[in-house]
């Protein structure tokens, strides 16, 4: 038996002012064949999982290029297509094939692509032929395409969020190709459209049992997978939204019925079990009362992982507003700032304007007196079994405040994003993260409680106030949702 795998991914919010071309790929993440690291990185856990199963089953393993770029806006259409290409000649060159394995996201668009893993996916069906199985794994948010679904025969999505379990789906998808080609199984895929948005977290409840409930549901009655695509609000293509995939073991009117199902449970949640975000003042009045400390407030809206620059300036100036509150704020994206820290070198007292640079929505840069508390040359923090650089990075320290500053665009993945600089995170009343809801496995040991943030963007979370050409209507809640 012969295995292909490789992985191109990133998120593209189309509402962002930041650009990737190839270069964003490279810097971020880029393995030519063969050369992936031991560890999986979100993506790109297919080719970890593929590796293991390789050495039991003792498969012949073609390993392609994999690599992702941070979120952000458009990719350009020749680091797309020049990609895509790239893995494609991989794939005729490694033919025949019995198995292709993807890692992708789902929510990559491109100039002239609105649904790049449909268009990757499509083409390599068209070189591999009908019979052989291909499989992807995507992340959860993720615009599901029809043409994604039909030139796939398994899809895997992540169910955690925040995402724990890249590697545990990757060795589930890993599992049904390899049953697939050996025709064990023979999958089938169905879909139920949500037309709308119903995104939950698994770290809290009513999300938590409901996912536990998918994964107690496979392996049993025929059900061999089942995937929630969330979507991803922040883009403008036809297929955003939540979406229930369920796989089934040869055409199933049950399984049909139950992608139906789950999609109807979720759409009528009630409001009580969404998540609260509350205004920076309120949030911090809250943090006040509680009893212990750090208090974890979330920036959501300000977060990279959701394709914005990460460089707001809206709690910061919150915080300074209070300056008898001992806090820490990280990490804000400004490499020019970064760049001047290091120069001035630790211990040195300068004035200093950052953040607030990348668009309108960013808020005013800050302009204080700051001592450069400590540098560092790489920021390298942990996610799960994968390892994040922040770049060169720097601490700097306004009165009670630290301000974590890095050249690199990622999430408030771990407390290492404070600590590897030197900052207590337990002298601390209140902790800001740069984070959705991925800083949750690593603060919440320590966090005396976690608060998210309703900090008014840049992150489109108003789906009222954006514009959306695109999209296929009825959408909920911009018209009334067709299944409730
Ligand atoms: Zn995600």
């Amino acid at each position: 038996m012969r295995v292909y795998v490789a992985s191109l991914a990133t998120e593209t919010n189309t509402f962002s002012p930041l650009y990737v071309d190839r270069t964003a790929f490279e810097q971020a993440f880029y393995c030519p064949p063969g050369q992936h690291p031991q560890t999986p990185t979100l993506c790109s856990a297919p080719v970890v999982a593929a590796r293991e199963r390789a050495s039991t089953d003792g498969f012949h393993l073609i390993e392609g290029t994999a690599t992702w770029a941070e979120p952000a806006g458009l990719v350009s259409r020749d680091a797309y297509e020049g990609l895509r290409d790239e893995i494609l000649d991989q794939i005729r060159a490694a033919l025949p094939l019995d198995i292709v394995l993807f890692g992708l996201h789902g929510s990559m668009v491109a100039v002239g692509h609105d649904d790049c893993e449909g268009d990757l996916m499509h083409h390599a069906r068209q070189i591999v032929g009908p019979d052989c199985v291909i499989g992807a794994e995507l992340d959860m948010h993720c615009h599901l395409t029809d043409l994604m679904v039909t030139s796939a025969n398994v899809i895997v999505a992540f169910k955690e969020f925040p995402h724990t379990d890249f590697l545990a789906r990757a060795r589930d998808l890993t599992d049904l190709c390899l049953r697939a080609a050996r025709r064990q199984i023979d999958p089938v895929s169905y879909v139920f459209d949500c037309h709308g948005l119903a995104a939950f977290m698994t770290s809290a409840e009513p999300g938590r049992s409901f996912v536990d409930g998918l994964l107690a549901m496979e392996g049993k009655d025929g059900i061999l997978s089942i995937s929630i695509a969330h979507g991803f609000q922040a883009a403008d293509v036809h297929d955003m939204g939540t979406k229930v995939l369920v796989v089934s073991d040869g055409p199933s009117q049950d399984a049909k019925a139950l992608a139906e199902r789950l999609g109807r449970d979720i759409l009528t949640w009630p409001e009580s079990a969404k998540t609260v975000h509350l205004e920076p003042e309120e949030a911090i009045a809250a943090a006040l009362k509680v009893g212990g400390q750090p208090v974890i407030l979330a920036d959501r809206w300000d977060n990279p992982g959701g394709g914005v620059a990460g460089d707001a300036t809206v709690m910061v100036t919150a915080l300074l507003n209070h300056p008898d509150i001992p806090a820490a704020i990280g990490a804000m994206w400004d490499p020019i700032a970064v760049s001047f820290c290091r120069a001035a070198g630790a211990g040195a007292q300068i004035s200093l304007r950052f953040g607030g640079k990348a668009a309108a929505t960013s808020g005013p840069p800050i302009d204080a007196r700051v001592t450069v508390r400590a540098v560092t040359d790489d920021l390298i923090i942990p996610f799960e079994q994968s390892l994040v650089s922040l770049g060169p990075a720097a601490a700097v320290t306004i009165g009670n405040l630290d301000v974590v500053l890095s050249t690199g665009r990622a999430q408030t993945f771990s407390p290492e994003v404070f600590t590897k600089l030197g900052i207590d995170l337990r002298e601390k009343k209140i902790v800001v993260v740069k984070s959705s809801n991925h800083f949750h496995a690593g603060f919440h040991p320590i966090a005396a409680e976690i608060i998210y943030l309703n900090t008014g963007g840049p992150y489109p979370f108003d789906l009222s106030k954006q514009t959306f050409h695109k999209l296929r209507r009825p959408f909920s809640p911009l018209d009334p949702n067709p299944w409730l």
